[in-house]
């Protein structure tokens, strides 16, 4: 994710982009750039790594005069943080201009392409092959070579794009992925959303998907990729800029719940082909994988409950024994580790202090290490010999939530992969987990609105003593999300358990103002989860139930059910957490917590 800016008009263009690029910021900052067209029709581009602050500083005194222009802010998703891959990105002519938030899933084979016609590419970046195309398609007009290439790309984009030689146009273009119009009066903008263009005009265009504006200081026309018209209504926003950088929901934990279906695609997104799962990624271990004796998770919080999950489908794919360690008690007291020890590092920010501790250690001992983690460029990435991103764009409210829904996604990924590098997978079972997994995003979304209820569920329990969390195998650590989560946001103490143990001890903490929380979704365990279940509701304590659509026997079972649309066993926990995410939010918002700051929290635990 990145923001992105455009401006044509009568005015100065820098300092407007520079603007609405620190309205950005938010989305990314990795690095950021500036391209300007000035009348005389040169091109100005510069880019920097690290905070837009050092492009600013690198802009003093050079910026030249533009009323035309186009900026952004960088979160990487292909290609090191740095100067290079920092966008603006140019064709071989140095005429065109790309900016571009997105992921171009083709990008290889395009890359690869346009090198052997003789295109030098100058970045890592799937962006980069987007400038070569255009450059490709152009015959004079900018609008028309755009369309062209946008049709040879797959994946997620929102561009904006200029040619030296048209200095009167800006063209935008979206897919899967926000871009806006803003109207002003003798000048238009493009920005990724409303928050960059509320200084200068309320009035906006939000772009649908394989819209193609092209833009002059006083007209926008829209098309399509292949060229036919397209009617957009001008809306009037009344947000805050505040508001519209939460994309008008309350609070940016809400958006990122909602954010959880893109960002499951992103993260499966050029890891399926043609019914199979392919991590290049994991090139570089490969033979490790193969003569590996066993696997250890390293993670804290919820990438740990994450590695937890993966534990258990590795041990059922892999034939590998498999545990998940806490990332500071690794450390200390670390499992026998050697070459054969496939360690597996989870982290959101790639800076968690004990699981890069842990993963140094295991790297000293000689394990081959594969890491997974949100974040392109930290320090994660260079312990480890292999490394697998999770594509959900920035996460900004301290908990976690898209990221924990595409870790699961991401380390099943992992595990089928594995499975089938020491030939475990039979290609059957391949075309399954592939179909589940395309089929996933949308299930994630039908899910956000099956939990509708969580909002009113909230209310009705606010005022419980407390929460007992149930599951067993893979739901097992959705339980632990679920507890850690209301506890996080909301302050209100919640257990997490294996549902077997309920009767070891915690049974007795059970009574009417004390619930149940049961992951009872399909599962090989389900009924004997609900057996727990009942002992805990003889005991008086309301149950609440996460089950799967069509499993109306659940209703004998509990008092309340979140439902969940049916999809594999190994992958149930990644829509099975998405209720219980959307409860602790509701219980925060009902509580009046600081949900997107909890007390106490902060987002990346960079000491130990
Ligand atoms: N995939 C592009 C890159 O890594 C764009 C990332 C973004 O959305 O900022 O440069």
């Amino acid at each position: 994710m990145c923001g992105i800016v455009g401006y044509i008009g009568p005015r100065e263009a820098a300092p407007i982009l520079l603007e609405g690029l620190a309205r950005l910021e938010y989305r990314g900052y990795d690095s950021a750039g500036i391209a300007l067209v000035t009348p005389a029709g040169d091109l100005f581009v510069e880019k920097r790594a690290g905070k837009l602050s050092n492009l600013r500083t690198a802009l003093l005194d050079v910026t030249p005069s533009a009323a035309v222009g186009l900026a952004h802010t960088r979160w990487a998703t292909h290609g090191r943080p740095n100067d290079l891959n920092a966008h603006p990105h140019v064709d071989c002519t140095g005429e065109i201009t790309v900016i571009h938030n997105g992921i171009i899933e083709n990008f290889k084979e395009l890359r690869d392409g346009l090198r052997e016609r003789g295109h030098a590419l100058g970045s890592d970046t799937d962006t980069e092959a987007l400038a070569h195309l255009i450059e490709e398609a152009y015959e004079g007009d900018i609008a028309d070579a755009v369309r062209a290439a946008l049709s040879q790309a797959q994946g997620a984009y929102a561009v904006a794009i200029m040619h030296r030689a048209e200095p009167g146009r800006l063209v935008g273009a979206r897919l899967n992925t926000p871009l806006i119009v803003g109207i002003g009066e003798g000048e238009n903008f493009l920005a990724s959303d409303v928050s960059a263009v509320l200084a200068h005009t309320r009035r906006v265009i939000f772009l649908e998907e394989g819209d193609v504006a092209d833009l002059d200081a006083d007209t926008v026309t829209v098309t399509g990729v292949d060229g036919s018209p397209r009617e957009r209504l001008v809306h009037e926003v009344d947000w805050s800029v505040e508001a519209a950088e939460k994309g008008g929901f309350e609070h940016f934990m809400l958006k990122e719940m909602h954010e959880q279906p893109e960002a499951i695609r992103a993260s499966i997104a050029g890891r399926v082909h043609d019914g199979a799962i392919r991590l290049d990624e994991l090139e570089p271990v490969v033979e490790a994988i193969q003569r590996a004796e066993r696997v250890e998770f390293v993670a804290c919080g919820s990438a740990n409950y994450a590695a937890a999950v993966a534990a258990y489908v590795f041990q059922g794919w892999t034939g590998l024994p498999a545990r998940w360690n806490i990332g500071s008690e690794f450390r200390y007291s670390p499992p026998p580790l050697d070459e054969k020890t496939l360690v597996i590092a989870v982290t959101q920010s790639g800076e968690t202090a004990d699981t890069l501790a842990a993963t140094r250690l295991a790297r000293e001992r000689g394990c081959p290490v594969i890491a997974v983690t949100n974040t392109v460029g930290s320090a994660i990435t260079r312990e480890a010999a292999a490394v697998l991103f999770l594509q959900a764009g920035p996460e900004i409210a301290v908990v976690a939530t898209k990221t924990f829904a595409t870790q699961v996604t991401t380390l099943i990924m992992l595990a089928a992969a594995v499975a089938k590098i020491r030939d475990r997978l039979a290609p059957e079972q391949e075309r399954e987990i592939v179909t589940a997994l395309r089929e996933l995003p949308d299930k994630a979304r039908e899910t956000i609105a099956l939990a509708e209820p969580a909002r009113e569920l909230a209310r009705r329990y606010v005022n419980s003593r407390g929460f007992m969390f149930v599951g067993r195998g893979v739901t097992y650590p959705v339980a632990l999300e679920g507890a850690l989560k209301l506890k996080e946001v909301s302050y209100v103490h919640a257990e997490g358990y294996a549902a077997g143990e309920l009767k070891h001890g915690p049974i007795s903490l059970l009574d009417a103002e004390v619930p149940l929380v049961a992951i009872a979704t399909r599962s090989s365990l389900q009924e004997k989860l609900i057996s727990n279940v009942m002992e805990g509701r003889a005991r008086d304590a309301r149950v609440l139930a996460v089950a799967t659509v069509g499993d109306e026997a659940m209703g004998d079972h509990a008092d309340d059910i979140l439902w969940v649309p049916d999809t594999l066993e190994v992958l149930s926990p990644v829509l099975a957490v998405i209720p219980l995410q959307l409860f602790a939010y509701h219980m925060a918002v009902v509580r009046g917590t600081d949900v997107d700051q909890p007390r106490n929290l902060a987002k990346s635990v960079t000491v130990e």
